[in-house]
């Protein structure tokens, strides 16, 4: 499949699935809808599939790739999984939970898809049409953010084909992506402590609820090179904790502070995480040169937008 010029537009119906599982099989790539956001699919067993999805977003050959399976078994075969991963698992696959842990020696991935380290990010997603093509597949999928690296992450088809169009063999049109943040990471360690490395749709709390108190959360170390500050970039500058705005910024509200267009009007945070990404590409698009983004608070799911949107503006 290599060398792409159209972008083929598949519906979520079962013909559009059968054709994105024959591509993947055939190793190419396939953006395909997620609960979190658009996933840029390619079989993680096959080292040019992998290669073709860094090229495809010019994403940076250290940061590796989080991979998808279809059940707990196929899990099972790529990673070593513990009591307190089995908890994980119980409570939240499938689901918006991505977690780290020791990659198997016999696992059967492309090199690349770990980038060299000795673990391996895992996750089971709950969307219907992603589950349909995994069960379709012959390998596990890996699958970073259907998105150019660096700008915004893709919550619908349209926002995949602004940056990946001619660039992949198709998406998949599942609609918009209901959670509209990335999976909450978290790093399960042989010493039995743990880490939070990406807040996400899945709260901190819950997880201490399994896993008890969180040592150190949020470490800052290269390990998760996704986590650099500069990510999810809009290409214009972006103003925080704006309660008014001027007359050359895009003002997206929350709440109370209506802005020119709201990340909800009622102030849900589970509503604004789902339209936040759709939010920062209107934004980009308008015709003012500068984005201004009302408070968010930061309890909850507000932590996990407050750390996109600090990226955002970084
Ligand atoms: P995305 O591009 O949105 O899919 O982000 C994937 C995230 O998972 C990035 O932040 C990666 O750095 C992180 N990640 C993937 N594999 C690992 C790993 N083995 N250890 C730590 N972080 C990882
Ligand atoms: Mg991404």
């Amino acid at each position: 499949m290599g060398g792409k010029n159209a972008t083929e537009v598949l519906r979520a119906d079962a013909a559009g699935i059968a054709q994105a599982a024959r591509i993947l099989n055939a190793g190419g790539l396939v953006a395909v809808p997620t609960e979190t956001v658009y996933g840029l699919a390619a079989r993680a067993d096959r080292a040019d599939a992998v290669a073709a999805i860094y090229a495809a977003k010019g994403r940076p050959d250290f940061n590796p790739l989080i991979v998808h399976v279809a059940d707990l078994e196929q899990a099972e075969r790529l990673v070593d999984m513990d009591e307190r991963a089995a908890g994980l698992v119980r409570r939240f696959w499938p689901g918006p939970l991505t977690m780290v842990l020791p990659v198997r020696p016999d696992s059967g991935l492309a090199k690349a898809v770990t980038a060299g380290l000795p673990t391996l990010a895992v996750r089971m997603p709950a969307h219907p049409t992603m589950r349909a093509v995994l069960a379709q597949t012959e390998a596990p999928l890996a699958a970073p953010s259907a998105n150019a690296s660096e700008t915004v992450s893709p919550t619908c088809p349209d926002h995949v084909l602004k940056t990946l169009r001619g660039r992949i063999d198709a998406v998949l049109d599942g609609g918009a992506s209901a959670d509209g943040l990335e999976s909450t990471i978290v790093a399960l360690r042989d010493d039995g402590t743990w880490n939070l490395l990406r807040p996400g749709p899945i709260e901190e709390g819950e997880l201490s609820e399994i896993l008890g108190p969180c040592e150190n959360a949020m470490t800052s170390s290269i390990e998760a090179p996704g986590q650099l500050a500069r990510h999810y970039a809009p290409g214009k500058p972006v103003r925080l904790n704006a309660t008014s705005a001027s007359s050359d910024e895009f003002h997206i509200g929350f709440g109370d502070v209506a802005g020119d267009w709201s990340l909800s009007p009622e102030g849900s945070l589970t509503e604004a995480a789902a339209r936040l990404y759709a939010g920062l590409h209107r934004g980009a698009e308008s015709v003012r040169a500068r984005i201004a983004i009302a408070p968010i608070p930061d309890d909850g799911l507000g932590a996990a937008i407050n750390d996109r949107l600090r990226r955002a503006a970084a």
